[in-house]
């Protein structure tokens, strides 16, 4: 219940907040600290679902996966994958002014990344033939399965193996507001979404909620949460960041994305269920510098970090 109030919150900041941006001069990658009252409370792109309603479809590897909750989060096979191939696919040239124009881009997106994943998933043990359903609404209120998911936020719900919603409108608005800004928030939200994914499919997201439940302080309860979303973020940022030559993520769209990555997360005096703005740029950054030596998934395990760095 906290995460969809909080949701609601979020999302309705989010929209004076971008008109505030695109009054503004466009934002600098790094140029100005949270502190600042100008900046604005972006919205997040993506929240999971209060509670994992969905056990994971077996593959190979998850069903003798002997292991209690931290083991599947903290030694998943996941993070010895090797890196995520280039999935070649280039962003579609469309307006977002339109739902359909939002879909067409969305769609691309959920398309190269079940392909891209496919491999460290395969590798990793798990179901990787399952495609997470897409769907690109204008509802205000969805029932997911899983919560609501409204017009302002992307959600995953791994209910019926995973569905990830886009809210048409949001990105319609913004577009008309920051057209850059809006790429690279619909993306970076696909790729988030994505990544609630590849945790389902992995074990790791029902494990995680498993062991925020047993938890007995909200404090525990809440670094969890920020261990699940920062990792989304990371495993997000893994594909854009392999695929970025192709992409391309470069130039203005690079500047928004860098920019966006280091805004979102926790506000000042907001609950503390997404990790810091600077840590969420820390573990974006992680996924999307990955380099082929070394293993792309195991650079996003927040759950062998310490609270610093999930703080
Ligand atoms: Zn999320």
């Amino acid at each position: 219940m906290l995460n969809l109030s909080r949701n609601t919150l979020r999302g309705l900041a989010g929209v004076a907040a971008v008109a505030a941006l695109a009054a503004a001069a466009l934002p600098n990658a790094q140029a100005t600290p949270t502190a600042n009252p100008a900046i604005p409370v972006l919205p997040q792109p993506g929240e999971t679902p209060n509670q994992a309603v969905s056990t994971p479809p077996a593959g190979e590897g998850l069903t003798t996966m002997a292991s209690s909750p931290t083991n599947v989060v903290r030694y998943n096979r996941l993070y010895n994958t090797p890196a995520i191939t280039p999935s070649k696919c280039k962003e579609v040239n469309v307006s977002l002014r339109t739902q359909a124009g939002v879909a067409a881009y969305s769609t691309q997106l959920w398309t190269c990344m079940y392909a891209a994943w496919a491999v460290p998933l395969k590798a990793a043990g798990a179901a990787y033939k399952v495609k997470p359903k897409l769907s690109v609404h204008s509802g205000t209120k969805i029932n997911t399965g899983c919560g609501i998911a409204n017009n302002t936020t992307g959600y995953y719900c791994s209910a019926g193996n995973g569905v990830i919603y886009i809210p048409a409108a949001y990105i319609m608005k913004t577009w008309g507001q920051n057209p850059t800004y809006a790429r690279a928030w619909l993306t970076q939200m696909m790729s988030h979404e994505y990544g609630h994914h590849v945790q389902y499919l992995t074990g790791i997201l029902n494990a995680s909620w498993t062991r925020q439940r047993a938890f007995s302080t909200n404090a525990a309860r809440l670094e969890e949460s920020r261990r699940r979303e920062l990792q989304a973020s990371c495993l997000g940022a893994a594909y854009i960041g392999a695929n970025k030559r192709y992409y391309p993520m470069s130039g203005g769209l690079l500047t928004q994305f860098n920019y966006l990555i280091s805004h979102m997360g926790d506000q000042p005096g907001g609950v503390r269920d997404h990790g810091s703005p600077k840590n969420h740029a820390f573990w974006s950054t992680a996924g999307f510098n990955a380099k082929h030596t070394y293993t792309v998934a195991g650079n996003c395990n927040t759950f062998n970090a310490t609270s610093t760095y999930v703080a």
